[in-house]
């Protein structure tokens, strides 16, 4: 594959304003799995956590695991959303190897949490307020490993692997809205937004959010447009992206590559993209349409969540002090510097 041509970081941002959508997956660490009892630990001998309803044999029928409605509400009262007082759950149906049921249960139309936002500060000191769309709930798909082939992806692999103890694992997608008016800290601030989600989700304890195990996994949607131009941009969407240091480096090449393309003439084509942690760069996926076929249809076995008035509140009641407050206050106390005990403090 050829290398794609790059512009200079400073060049791109002269020309060009930075649109940024941030699509973050928390994995919850509740016991058992979203629809059903088998144990939520992938850790364990492959395909042991495994059942009819997470696997999807016909007539099984799912129920939904209270505890992750619960973390769910959580998440979305830590990040200022709104609680839905009724929501249910579709089936966004789609084939592939890890997900058995050729389906996954997610909320499509109705998010348990919305419209809240985020105030995130970027390493320069400056803070941005981040609004976030959506929390929903859905279920994770089983592990693929690919064997043979250098990349460990499908291409090129002899054989792959699939593990269904991960199938049915409960998680909360969190979506921003499109983030405007970064200027040059666009990737610092994609990579210190899902450090403050990180940190968020760990102090309500409701995820282990360990990024390299995948608890937590980023996708970054980065578009750029001519200054002054109202419409935005062609967007693509860089998926799984497993730590903050690559966050970072895949928002910022994805400017410069996009950058190089525009100032030549071209165009951006709408797809997702792979990051290469090794050559530090992106590789095309596949194109992806803003109206995907997924074919949504509200799932016929699960009566919708309704959360009492006193549930949320109760929640609300219990969530703790947030974490960029406490480590200030606590630097302050203890006349520390913030920055050194950051990682100590979560
Ligand atoms: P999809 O299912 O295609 O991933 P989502 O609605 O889940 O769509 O997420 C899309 C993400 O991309 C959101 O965070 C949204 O704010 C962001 N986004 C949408 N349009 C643009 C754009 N032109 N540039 C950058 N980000 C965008
Ligand atoms: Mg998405
Ligand atoms: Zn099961």
């Amino acid at each position: 594959m050829a290398k794609a041509n790059l512009m200079d970081y400073e060049k791109a941002l002269e020309l060009f304003e930075v649109v940024i959508g941030l699509e973050v997956h928390i994995e919850l660490n509740t016991n058992t799995k979203m629809f059903c009892g088998c144990k939520n630990d992938f850790g364990d001998e492959p395909n042991t956590n495994v059942c009819p309803i997470c696997i999807g044999l016909p007539g099984s029928l799912p129920v939904v695991n209270r505890k992750a409605v619960e973390s769910s509400i959580s998440i979305g009262l830590a990040l200022g959303c709104q609680i839905a007082p009724t929501g249910g759950f579709s089936r966004k149906n789609y084939f592939y190897p890890d997900l058995a049921k050729n389906y996954q249960t997610s909320q499509f139309r109705d998010p348990i949490a919305f419209e809240g936002q985020l105030e995130v500060e970027v390493p320069s000191g400056n803070k941005f307020t981040v609004q976030i769309e959506r929390a929903h709930m859905e279920e994770d798909a089983g592990k693929l490993t690919h064997i043979g082939g250098s990349t460990g992806r499908i291409q090129g692999a002899e054989y792959s692997l699939v593990d269904y103890n991960r199938a049915g694992v409960p998680l909360v997608e969190i979506v921003t809205k499109p983030v405007f008016g970064v200027g040059a800290e666009g990737p610092e601030l994609a990579a210190a937004y899902v450090r403050s989600i990180r940190e968020i989700v760990k102090a309500l304890g409701v995820s282990d959010a360990r990024m390299e195990r995948g608890n937590v996994r980023c996708d970054a949607n980065v578009s750029i447009r001519p200054h002054g131009q109202e419409k935005l941009g062609t967007r693509t969407e860089t998926k799984n992206v497993n730590s903050l240091r690559s966050i970072e480096r895949a928002v910022r090449y994805e400017i410069q590559r996009q950058a190089a393309i525009l100032a030549a003439g071209g165009t951006i084509t709408q797809e997702t993209r792979h990051w290469h942690e090794d050559k530090g760069s992106t590789s095309a996926g596949r194109p992806k349409s803003d109206a995907d076929d997924y074919r949504y249809f509200p799932e016929p076995d699960l009566v919708p969540v309704e959360p009492s008035h006193e549930l949320i509140e109760k929640l609300r009641s219990l969530l703790p002090e947030n974490p960029a407050d406490r480590r200030k206050r606590l630097a302050g106390e203890w006349n520390f510097a913030e920055m050194e005990f950051r990682d100590v403090v979560n």
